[in-house]
């Protein structure tokens, strides 16, 4: 049950209610080991302030995150130094995130020595992540600047598992490169999972990008999931009228197919001034009265564990927990 609000700057005066941009309002995922759990929603949904909280790199407004059967909410100074081994992020834009003054080697070398590794084996060690991302050692002493961008990401990905981490959140990866080098990456992606056995939460603001990597899915709409569930069962009957319009979205490859197209009207309301009740009432299709005024709870709508939040989606019944 995270939540993140950040406090804005009132434009009233005397008011006593403080607002709040509320971020993530009260999510809860778990990720179990060796899966990829998709997050997927439009920007501003709040999926990269929850993949931050779940990292620590962000402290929640309320909430708790557990790591391998520990509450590490409240971890600080060499506890939380010891988990940054074990969870690593690679972010968007790897040129952002890559420093222009370093080679690469330098960059690669950083977390290592850090930790204590022996000079001795640091270099080793850098030819061998290099090498596993599918770059060759010989450019290791290149800047970024002289790599493309999908190069970049690789080494951004070599950065990310120098440490051999546990948990991986991978921060919309490949949105910032061409549709033809996020196939090769996503699928380096996956043969890296399969080699180190990494659990990934794979952040993406499309549907179609972490449709194959993906064994669960989440969609977010501010700051709040309104769908969770098995990948196949997301995508081939997905339950929420928001995942029914993401999923419209995505061209269809079997050409005797036919979709319609959900067209979502209007903008994303911004989350500082999100509507009341069901929130994504202002776009749905078909919103009717109890949507402007109760927000739907996310509940379980198959045997298989999927779920959604839409007062309109069939509830079922069942023992047992599924987030
Ligand atoms: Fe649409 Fe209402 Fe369902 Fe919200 S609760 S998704 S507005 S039908
Ligand atoms: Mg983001």
């Amino acid at each position: 049950n995270i939540k993140k609000h950040f406090p804005l700057k009132s434009e009233k005066l005397f008011t006593k209610e403080k607002p709040l941009l509320k971020a993530v309002d009260g999510i809860s995922l778990s990720v179990r080991s060796g899966e990829t759990l998709g997050l997927v929603g439009e920007s501003g949904c709040g999926k990269s302030t929850a993949g931050r909280m779940a990292l620590k790199l962000l402290e929640p407004t309320e909430g708790e995150i557990w790591f391998k059967g520990e509450n590490i909410t409240n971890y600080r100074g060499e506890q939380l130094r010891k988990l940054r081994r074990e969870m690593q992020i690679i972010f968007q834009d790897p040129y952002a995130s890559l420093n222009p003054r370093k080679t690469i080697e330098q960059t690669l070398a950083e977390p290592l020595k850090i930790f204590g590794m022996p000079k001795g084996q640091v270099t080793q060690r850098i030819d061998y992540l290099l090498d596993v991302v599918g770059l060759s050692s010989y450019h290791k002493q290149r800047y970024p600047h002289e790599f493309s961008g999908g190069q970049r990401q690789r080494i951004g990905i070599a950065r990310a598992l120098a440490l051999e981490p546990e948990l991986v959140i991978c921060d919309e990866p490949v949105s910032a490169l061409d549709v033809s080098i996020q196939a090769q990456v996503i699928n380096l992606m996956e043969e890296l999972q399969a080699e180190f056995n990494l659990t990934y939460i794979f952040i993406a603001h499309d549907l179609s990008v972490v449709h194959h990597i993906s064994d669960r899915v989440a969609v977010m709409y501010l700051g709040k999931i309104v769908e969770l569930g098995d990948a196949g069962e997301v995508y081939s009957n997905p339950k929420h009228p928001y995942t029914q319009a993401l999923l419209s979205a995505v061209p269809e490859t079997n050409p005797h197919r036919e979709k319609e197209r959900i067209i979502l009207k209007g903008d994303l309301p911004s989350p500082a001034n999100p509507p009341a009740g069901c929130k994504f009432h202002t776009r749905c299709p078909f919103a009717e009265d109890i949507c402007r005024v109760q927000e739907p709870e996310l509940k379980l709508v198959s045997t298989g564990g999927q779920m959604a939040a839409c007062h309109f989606a069939k509830e079922v019944v069942t023992e047992g927990n599924f987030t």
